[in-house]
C-alpha cells in the first residue's frame, strides 16, 4: 500500500534540480530495469491499449468528447494578450477549439452548453521543468516499492497535476515514456508529457551518483545506472552521441545534458563544469540530426557559456549567471528555463554540501530574474518539484512566486503561450504538433475556467482546488464544478 503524507515531507529535499539525488538515481535504475524486463520501454511503439489493459473506470475519468462543447458567458484570457476580452464564446469540437466566436452566435444544436457565469476562461498551464515520475513520491517509498506500484503512484500524481490546471509538462528527467503513452491513449488522466528520458552526464558530474564501489568503470562492467538508462554516463563525444540516440529511440522529445554541478550532488558543486565543449556539441548535433534540441543543466556562468558555444538552445536553472552571461544568452536567442526558488519552503531543508549549494541558488534567484528582464531573455517557467506530494501540490504557488518580478498577465502568458513556444523547439519530434497555450481556432482544447481574476491577482492560480472550476484537456472535461 502506497501512502502519501506529512511524515514523508522531510524526504523532499529538492533544490534547484534534485533529479540527481543519489537515492533518485538508484530509483531510476530500478524502475527502468523493471520496466525494461516487462518490455514497456523496448516496446514503446506498441500501443499500451493493445496489451489488453482496461481503460478508464473511475468516476473522474473523462469520456471522449462525442459532442461539441460550447462555452458562453465568459471573459477570455487567450494566452497571448494581456487584457480580458468579453463578448466571446468558445466552441470545442473533438480535441480542438473549433471557433472563437465574437458574433454572439447560438450554440450548435448538438453541443453541450457550459455557462461560465462571467468567469475567466484561459488556456491550460504549462510547466517547463517537471519530473512526472518523481514529483510526489517520497524517497523511501520510491526505493522500496515495486516498479508497477511506482508507476501507479506517478499516474495518480499525473491526475493531480492535471487538476491543478497544468495540462502540459516538459519532463526533464525520469523514465516517463510509458506514463506518457498511457495518458495519450486515455488509459489514465494526466497532462501532455514532453519526455527527455534519462539525463546524460559525465563521470563524476552532477547526475553521476554511482557508489564508489562501482569504480573503476570498464567497458566490460557497466554500472547499474548505465544499464538501466536512469542516468546515462558518457565521457567522450561518441558516448554522448550514443546516449542521446538511446533517449530519442525511446521517444524523447528533447534531450537533457548536464553541463555543470548541482545542488544535490556532493561530488559536483555548483561551480564545476563537467562536459567538454566537443562532448556537448556531439550531443547537440545528434539531437539536431533527429530534428530536436538539447536542454542543458547549468547554474554557473562558465557552464552556461560553454553550452551556448556548443549550440545549446535552452539552459535549465542559471541561477548564478552574471551580466556577461545574460548578454550572451540574449545575443544568441537561447531560452532560459528557470525556477523561482526562494527558500526552504520551496525545496525542503538540505544538509551538508547540498545546503551550501541551495543557499547559493536562493541567493541567486532574484538577480537571475532581474537579468532575464533587463536583457529581455526568452524565459520559461518551471517548478522542478520533487519527492513530496506536499511540494508537488505547490506547483501553482511556485508560479505565483513570479509576482516578485512580473505583472500577473505576464506570468500567465509565460506559463501558457510563452512556454508553448519553448515546446515548439522539439520540431519534428514534437509529440503534440498542434498549438498549445492559446485559446485560438484549431488550437488544442486545453482550457480552464477560473473563479476570480488571475490577470489581476495571480494568487488565484495558487489554490486550484478552490478556484479552478473547470479543467478541459484535449477536448475532455476532467473537472467541472460549475
Ligand atoms: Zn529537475
Ligand atoms: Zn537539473
Amino acid at each position: 500500500m502506497i501512502r502519501f503524507g506529512q511524515k514523508y515531507r522531510h524526504f523532499a529535499h529538492n533544490s534547484g534540480c534534485a533529479c540527481h539525488n543519489p537515492a533518485l538515481a538508484q530509483l531510476s535504475d530500478r524502475m527502468t530495469l523493471d520496466l525494461s524486463r516487462r518490455g514497456f520501454i523496448a516496446g514503446v511503439t506498441t500501443s499500451i491499449a493493445a496489451l489488453g489493459l482496461p481503460g478508464f473506470a473511475s468516476a473522474q475519468a473523462p469520456s471522449p468528447a462525442a459532442k461539441p462543447t460550447f462555452f458562453t458567458n465568459l471573459r477570455l484570457f487567450d494566452g497571448t494578450g494581456t487584457a480580458l476580452r468579453g463578448n466571446v464564446q468558445i466552441l470545442v469540437t473533438g480535441s480542438r477549439i473549433a471557433a472563437v466566436d465574437t458574433g454572439n452566435n447560438s450554440a450548435p444544436t448538438d453541443a453541450t452548453v457550459i455557462d461560465c457565469g462571467g468567469r475567466v476562461l484561459m488556456p491550460g498551464l504549462i510547466d517547463a521543468h517537471w519530473h512526472s515520475m518523481f514529483a510526489a513520491l517520497p524517497v523511501n517509498i520510491l526505493l522500496g516499492a515495486d516498479a508497477g506500484a511506482i508507476n501507479l503512484a506517478a499516474s495518480a500524481e499525473a491526475q493531480r497535476t492535471l487538476l491543478r490546471g497544468f495540462t502540459t509538462v516538459r519532463d526533464l528527467g525520469g523514465p516517463a515514456f510509458a506514463l506518457k503513452q498511457a495518458i495519450d491513449e486515455g488509459l489514465v488522466a494526466g497532462p501532455r508529457i514532453y519526455p527527455s528520458g534519462a539525463m546524460i552526464t559525465a563521470t563524476g558530474g552532477h547526475g553521476d551518483l554511482r557508489p564508489l564501489t562501482e569504480l573503476p568503470r570498464t567497458s566490460a562492467r557497466l554500472s547499474l545506472a548505465e544499464q538501466s538508462g536512469g542516468a546515462a554516463i558518457a565521457d567522450s563525444p561518441d558516448e554522448v552521441r550514443l546516449r542521446v540516440r538511446e533517449q530519442l529511440m525511446q521517444g524523447a522529445s528533447q534531450i537533457k545534458l548536464v553541463a555543470g554541478g548541482g545542488v544535490s550532488s556532493p561530488r559536483a558543486p555548483l561551480d564545476m563544469t563537467t562536459f567538454s565543449e566537443p562532448e556537448l556539441r556531439a550531443g547537440i548535433e545528434a539531437a539536431a540530426d533527429r530534428g530536436t534540441y538539447v536542454a542543458v543543466h547549468a547554474y554557473a556562468p562558465q557552464a552556461i557559456q560553454r553550452a551556448i558555444t556548443a549550440g545549446a538552445q535552452c539552459i535549465e536553472h542559471a541561477h548564478l549567471m552574471d551580466e556577461a552571461t545574460a548578454k550572451i544568452i540574449a545575443d544568441t536567442g537561447t531560452w532560459l528555463s528557470i525556477q523561482p526558488f526562494l527558500s526552504d519552503a520551496d525545496t525542503g531543508v538540505l544538509t551538508g554540501p547540498s545546503r551550501v549549494a541551495s543557499l547559493q541558488v536562493f541567493a541567486g534567484t532574484d538577480n537571475a530574474y532581474k537579468l532575464a528582464i533587463k536583457h529581455k531573455l526568452k524565459t520559461a517557467f518551471g517548478s522542478d518539484m520533487l519527492f513530496s506530494a506536499a511540494h508537488a501540490a505547490r506547483q501553482g504557488i511556485m508560479l505565483s512566486h513570479l509576482d516578485r518580478w512580473y505583472a500577473a498577465p505576464e506570468i500567465l502568458k509565460m506559463a501558457t503561450s510563452g512556454n508553448a513556444e519553448l515546446l515548439n523547439l522539439s520540431g519534428t519530434r514534437n509529440p503534440y504538433p498542434g498549438r498549445l497555450g492559446v485559446i485560438a481556432k484549431d488550437a488544442y482544447a486545453d482550457l480552464l475556467v477560473v473563479d476570480g481574476d488571475p490577470t489581476a491577482d495571480i494568487a488565484v492560480i495558487a489554490d486550484p482546488a478552490k478556484n479552478l472550476r473547470l479543467v478541459m484537456k484535449d477536448g475532455r472535461v476532467h473537472k467541472n464544478t460549475l
